[in-house]
């Protein structure tokens, strides 16, 4: 190490302490002091208490494949991206494409639900990075091991977005993309406004998203890891990643929040 890049990283070291001082770091989640080991900088931006992880990161085994909860009795935590990761019984057999993986912090209850509605508010771009921290924490290995090479959040329809100002699964990308090394980019597009998927009954919401995705030149030949804030259905996550593999993408993984848990899963 030079004498240069030594100051450098001694002046930022400085730079922080002296911030943390006037500002004692919070937790991006609840406002709550961290612990003194979370206080290292973390990759995603966001500092998350024990209690929040606790309680947001605590979630049961689920099938890579689909995050369907799988039965309390497989003792097994997703782990393992090579081959031999658990699956559903409907997803064991049958083929992964277009959608190849999915995972989720966990289930769509009451306290991810009001984390999830923090992102959307003006001031949620924290909450989103923190989310984005539990995430990528929690399933570290899977997303590394599935060589995601660009992170592209489910796009919202430009009417939508201009009326909200903001997209959490804009926010979610960019910091899921941060905590992984990896770009992300805004590389699909709705080509109509859809429905919002929550108002329909769920057998009406593959029909409302078929085909309102389109893919940019951006996601050819690329390993995709789509982000959104919630799924229920899976129908948008599905109608997203069939448009990124007509786009030419070489393979598309997803991340979620919070997966609405149907009675059929458990
Ligand atoms: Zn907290
Ligand atoms: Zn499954």
């Amino acid at each position: 190490m030079t004498w240069i890049e030594t100051f450098r990283r001694g002046a930022s070291g400085w730079a922080r302490h002296g911030l943390d001082l006037l500002y004692p770091p919070r937790c991006s989640l609840c406002d709550a002091e961290p612990t003194p080991c979370d206080r290292s900088a973390p990759a995603s931006g966001a500092r998350v208490c024990d209690a929040c992880r606790r309680l947001l990161s605590g979630d049961r085994p689920r099938c890579i494949r689909c995050a369907a909860p799988l039965p309390d009795t497989l003792d097994a935590d997703p782990v393992d991206a090579v081959g031999v990761s658990p699956r559903c019984d409907r997803c064991a057999h049958r083929a992964g494409r277009p959608l190849e993986g999915l995972v989720v912090l966990g289930a769509y209850d009451a306290s991810l639900r009001e984390q999830v509605l923090r992102t959307k508010r003006p001031a949620g771009r924290l909450v989103a990075a923190g989310l984005a921290r539990l995430l990528v924490d929690r399933h570290r290995d899977v997303l590394h091991g599935w060589a995601v090479d660009l992170v592209v959040p489910v796009p919202m329809h430009w009417l939508r977005r201009c009326r909200r100002g903001t997209s959490a699964a804009d926010e979610l990308a960019r910091w899921i993309g941060a905590g992984l090394g990896v770009p992300w980019a805004a590389a699909l597009r709705r080509r109509r406004a859809t429905r919002m998927q929550n108002e329909l009954p769920w057998e009406d919401r593959r029909a409302n998203v078929h085909g309102a995705f389109r893919a940019g030149r951006r996601v050819a030949g690329r390993r995709l890891l789509l982000v959104d804030d919630v799924t229920t259905t899976g129908s948008t996550l599905l109608a997203s990643a069939t448009a990124a593999t007509a786009g030419g993408a070489a393979a598309v993984y997803a991340a979620v929040v919070a997966r609405a848990d149907r009675d059929e899963d458990s």
